[in-house]
């Protein structure tokens, strides 16, 4: 007899969802992660003003270098003293990496685990997507397609709330949206210019996981519309982005059928060779060290791609010497981000008379048109651009003191529109996380020893999007544009997208890949993987609502096979 029906490995974005998914259905689940609980009116910092702090709230320098130096390196701007305890300690959970192969492993361990600290940016992936695989040969093909996918991004839509606008483009199919945030003026100008002079391209509202206008279940949860005012990386006490804080947790734990233990680090999955199915879940506890072991009929992994392929490689047993569901030898390779690098931005003038209202989470997108509405490209797949239109200039970001300091941050700035591109990065099998053969972490678990570089291609790639970013900038009409540098353009580093996916790839062939399109391990049927680590590839577009789409589905179909009998 198990203690429980399914347990949750981590609680972020993948495993609030399979956590809520499993609970709404009727099964007694427990999740387990590695971090504290999350206490919105102690943790979040969102009514916190920099004035009120030592330091204006900035982290002091030795600490920075002391205890943060990845981490703030990558997320500067999220990073202050009242929100660096969402953000892991490099000096207490280091991994290793070739000296000339830098690896940026950003990550925060609490309840809710990056759900809490996301960019908020949501896009479908679209029928392309699902396809390049086994148009260019590169990776393994999905066991899924678009259509498959469809109605469970409806579902989780509806439940997440996305802010964005209906466009009708194929590459990127229109989500379930609430009202946009409006454009600025200059957004509209760029968007207006551009789109006369390249056809083949549009610039859209962004798509944020915001709620401008929320449905009676959002507000039964505690959630409440956007106020506009761009605090949330120090958490939102509207509960109007989503998170699995505001959201799928708290709708999980409103059917009283489940259970989060904290500080619960997941050392291994223990395996009964008799009954060929994962037995067990050995646990660490953060604090006191001490071992135990939950069971449960099945697991869902959501720890994030490289812990989650971690969690395998360390479970060793007679079946699974390499690491349990790896008879592929899949098992953490095809690491995957995205890669940006290509940025531009340029002035508009005319606009001195106008202004926006409030400070917007996002602002446009330019979906990709490389290889889909363009096909004269030297380089596979595509990018999108991330991008915005506002005043610049007058932020308070200048040294400074007394009268002359105040006028200065009195007079609104030059109008600006910046892009910055998203590419998509081709799965490589020797791109890899492995466990590392000495070094350990202070619960004994080895470390990550990540290896992974940015290809030929995602150069290529960038090369060009810098080029087309300056070009459209310049064709609507922006002057004092910054087209970057001449020289070849220093690439983002692995992981700095802090997008990781494809550790433990779904596929068709058991031989070459770990997991069937249920996202079910092929060699353990009681083991479901949903976070980032199931991606076969990566498409351009921010990935996290494509987790959650897989998840709530995979989650379904564990539910009926539960029901069955058969797992
Ligand atoms: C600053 C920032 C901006 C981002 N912007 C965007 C964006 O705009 N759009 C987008 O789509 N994505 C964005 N992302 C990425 C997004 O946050 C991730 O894709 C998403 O959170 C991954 O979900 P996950 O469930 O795999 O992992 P996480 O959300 O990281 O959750 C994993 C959980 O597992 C726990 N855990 C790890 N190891 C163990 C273990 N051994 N035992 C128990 N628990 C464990 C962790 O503590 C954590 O709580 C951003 C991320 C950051 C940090
Ligand atoms: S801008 Fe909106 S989502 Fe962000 S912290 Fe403010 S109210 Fe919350």
């Amino acid at each position: 007899m198990t203690e429980y029906d399914a347990i949750v490995v981590g609680s972020g974005m993948s495993g609030g969802w399979s956590a809520k998914e499993l609970a709404e259905q009727g099964l007694k689940v427990l999740v387990l992660e590695r971090g504290g609980p999350i206490e919105p009116s102690k943790d979040y910092a969102d009514f916190v003003t920099p004035w009120e702090r030592p330091n204006l709230d900035q982290i002091p320098e030795d600490e920075v270098k002391n205890d943060y130096p990845i981490q703030y390196r990558a997320v500067r701007y999220a990073m202050r003293d009242s929100t660096k305890h969402f953000w892991v300690k490099d000096s207490e959970h280091p991994y290793v990496t070739p000296k000339d192969k830098p690896y940026d492993w950003i990550r925060g361990y609490h309840t809710g685990g990056r759900s809490l600290l996301w960019g908020r940016q949501s896009y479908r992936l679209g029928p392309q997507d699902f396809e390049a695989n086994i148009k260019d040969g590169h990776g393994t093909d999905w066991p899924i397609r678009y259509d498959d996918l469809k109605p469970w991004y409806e579902y989780v839509e509806k439940f997440a709330g996305i802010a964005g606008s209906n466009e009708g483009l194929e590459q990127l199919p229109d989500s379930i949206f609430q009202p946009p945030f409006e454009m600025t003026c200059v957004e509209k100008e760029f968007k207006k210019n551009l789109e006369e002079s390249f056809p083949t391209r549009k610039v859209i509202h962004a798509r944020v996981a915001h709620l401008t206008k929320p449905t009676e279940e959002q507000m039964s949860l505690g959630r409440g519309p956007c106020q506009v005012r761009n605090h949330c990386n120090r958490g939102c006490s509207f509960g109007a982005y989503f998170s699995s804080n505001s959201a799928t947790l708290p709708a999980a734990l409103k059917t009283g059928n489940c259970t989060i233990v904290n500080n619960a680090i997941v050392h291994s999955l223990e395996y009964d060779e008799v009954k060929k199915r994962v037995s067990g879940v050995k646990v660490i506890d953060a604090q006191s060290k001490e071992v135990k072991t939950y069971t449960a009929r099945f697991v869902f992994l959501n720890a994030s791609s490289i812990a989650t392929a971690m969690i395998l490689l360390q479970s060793k047993s007679a079946s699974f010497p390499n690491g349990l569901a790896n008879s592929s030898d899949q098992v953490g390779r095809n690491l995957m981000d995205h890669v940006s690098a290509a940025a531009a931005s340029g002035e508009f003038e005319g606009f001195d008379d106008q202004y926006y209202y409030g400070r917007r989470p996002g602002g446009v997108y330019i979906p990709r048109y490389a290889n889909i509405t363009e096909q004269d490209k030297p380089y596979l797949r595509g990018f999108g651009y991330q991008g915005g239109g506002k005043r610049i200039g007058w932020t308070g970001n200048r040294p400074g003191i007394g009268e002359d300091f105040k006028q200065a941050n009195r007079k609104p700035g030059n109008w600006q529109v910046g892009l910055y591109a998203f590419g998509e990065v081709l799965p490589n099998p020797e791109n890899r996380v492995t466990l590392d053969k000495t070094k350990k972490d202070k619960w004994g678990l080895p470390l990550a020893n990540i290896n992974c570089v940015m290809g030929e291609n995602e150069k290529i790639m960038m090369r060009e999007a810098q080029k087309d970013a300056y070009e459209m900038l310049k064709a609507a009409g922006a002057v004092n544009i910054n087209r970057g540098p001449d020289t070849e353009l220093t690439l983002s580093l692995p992981g700095n997208r802090i997008h990781e996916m494809g550790t433990a790839r779904m596929g068709r062939d058991p031989k070459t890949s770990v997991l069937n399109e249920w996202c079910q391990a092929h060699d353990v049927p009681n083991l479901f993987i949903t976070d980032g680590a199931c991606m076969p590839s990566g498409g351009c577009q921010n990935p996290s609502l494509t987790y959650m789409a897989l998840s709530a589905r995979a989650a379904h179909h564990a539910v009926k096979l539960f029901k069955k009998g058969e797992i």
